[in-house]
């Protein structure tokens, strides 16, 4: 399978090139081009194949030759070393838990399989790359971890200063080695917008390698299908499914309408939105309006102008059909601290903030329908005790961190500062890669 261009540019590249270039010459997202579905058996009963095996099923053909069946199927196996359980929160809805990887969030997944392919990528050639990834807060950690130590490469993450939580921010600071963090006076789309602008700076693109590990990239975006697929293998299979998605960037959300474009059977996706709601708004009025960001208690999905929307416009097409399979709803910060608090008294489950936003989007589309014909399930993106600051205060209690939690609290921070000025940005990385 190769890849093109959503910005028009014809050239097309293979899997491994569009994972190298991270973003087409013409800054545009890379697209797969002819997809199939998964075979009728297949799609007819998931549950004949291990989750394993779904997985390299239906990434196969996204990977191409670029990387040997068993080659491919060990880079599975061991990025979905840990569980992703479906577990009743009560008699209407389901939660999807998807933080049990080693940062405590989803973004494990796509960070893991990422530095696993670049990793085999690199494994014969003396090339040294620069991973260059902007977090609204726990991409860095993912990618922190899953590329910590892998030979010929080196991770810029750049991060709002004082928009993350102290766990996130320990996470992605602390491990040193290969891994830098970039602590930028700004928000998210600031981080974002450095990132692109470097990746179009011939420059230091050419002398450092750069690649980038945002969901931009299809080696963090596409293995985000795995998660759902794994979960539909867990549900009722007489009834179709409906994933309510807490997002921020959209390349969860994504992913899962990917899995369902290559035949899975999911029957509706709402997308939970908090206040930087330009998707929200965009369904309501055809109009696609991004604000400035606001900062919310679910700061992971703090992003005003989201990358992969293109990529779910492309697929579902046009506007009707995008409507007909996508709902969503967007939240406050009051909303979402009454969830959290209402789930734990009532259905005795603790969720953190994001995992709330996509609760009550799963909770307000089933108002009015016959809630016994679908699966209803809302994806909970990380631990709640990644926010523990937040959810304490909320429920007015002591929530318990595990040792190893507690140590890497006790660590110091390292960090380089910078503006959101791209030219101080640029030279603080020159003078850091070349050291
Ligand atoms: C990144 C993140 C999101 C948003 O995911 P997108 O793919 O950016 O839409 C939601 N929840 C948590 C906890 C996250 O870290």
């Amino acid at each position: 399978m190769n890849y093109y261009s959503l910005n028009g540019d014809t050239t097309k590249v293979n899997f491994r090139e569009a994972v190298l270039n991270s973003i087409a010459p013409d800054k545009g997202l890379y697209f797969p081009e002819d997809i199939s579905k998964l075979s009728p058996s297949i799609i007819k009963d998931i549950t004949q194949l291990t989750k394993h095996e779904l997985c390299y099923e239906a990434i196969k053909q996204f990977v191409g030759d670029c990387i040997p069946k068993e080659k491919l199927i060990s880079i599975i196996q061991e990025t979905l070393n840990f569980e992703t359980p479906v577990k009743k929160v009560n008699n209407e809805i389901s939660v999807l838990e998807l933080f049990h990887g080693p940062t405590l969030a989803f973004k494990d997944v796509g960070a893991r399989f990422m530095a696993k392919c670049l990793g085999y990528f690199l494994e014969n050639s003396n090339k040294e790359i620069t991973v260059l990834v902007a977090t609204s807060g726990d991409t860095g950690g993912a990618v922190a971890h899953g590329f910590y130590k892998v030979k010929g490469i080196k991770v810029v993450i750049l991060y709002p200063k004082g928009k993350v939580s102290n766990i996130q921010e320990k996470q992605l600071t602390t491990l040193g080695e290969n891994i830098y963090a970039f602590e930028v006076e700004g928000d998210f789309d600031d981080c974002q917008n450095i990132v692109k602008q470097a990746f179009i700076d011939k420059e230091i693109n050419k002398q450092f390698n750069l690649t980038s590990a945002n969901s931009i990239n299809v080696a963090r975006w596409l293995p985000q299908m795995f998660y759902y697929l794994n979960a539909l293998q867990q549900v009722d299979q007489s009834k179709e499914t409906i994933f309510s998605v807490p997002s921020g960037n959209f390349g969860n959300i994504c992913a899962g309408i990917m899995a369902q474009n290559i035949g899975i059977k999911i029957n509706h996706f709402i997308a939970a939105t908090n206040n930087n709601n330009v998707v929200t708004r965009f369904l309501d009025s055809n109009l696609y309006q991004p604000l400035k960001t606001i900062p919310t208690i679910s700061n992971a999905m703090d992003v005003s102008d989201p990358s992969n929307f293109v990529r779910i416009q492309k697929i579902y097409s046009n506007y009707l059909n995008l409507k007909e399979h996508l709902t969503s709803y967007s939240f406050n910060d009051l909303e979402t601290r009454n969830s959290v608090k209402s789930v734990f008294e009532n259905d005795k489950y603790m969720m953190d903030p994001h995992g709330a936003v996509a609760f009550m989007g799963v909770k307000k589309y089933l108002e009015g329908k016959e809630i016994t014909q679908t699966n209803n399930v809302f994806l909970e993106t990380a631990h709640p005790v990644k926010f523990i600051e937040v959810v304490e205060d909320i429920l007015n209690i002591k929530v318990k961190i595990s040792t190893e939690l507690q140590d890497l609290v006790k660590k110091d921070k390292k960090t380089i500062e910078s503006s959101s000025n791209y030219l101080e940005f640029k030279n603080k990385l020159i003078d850091l890669i070349q050291l």
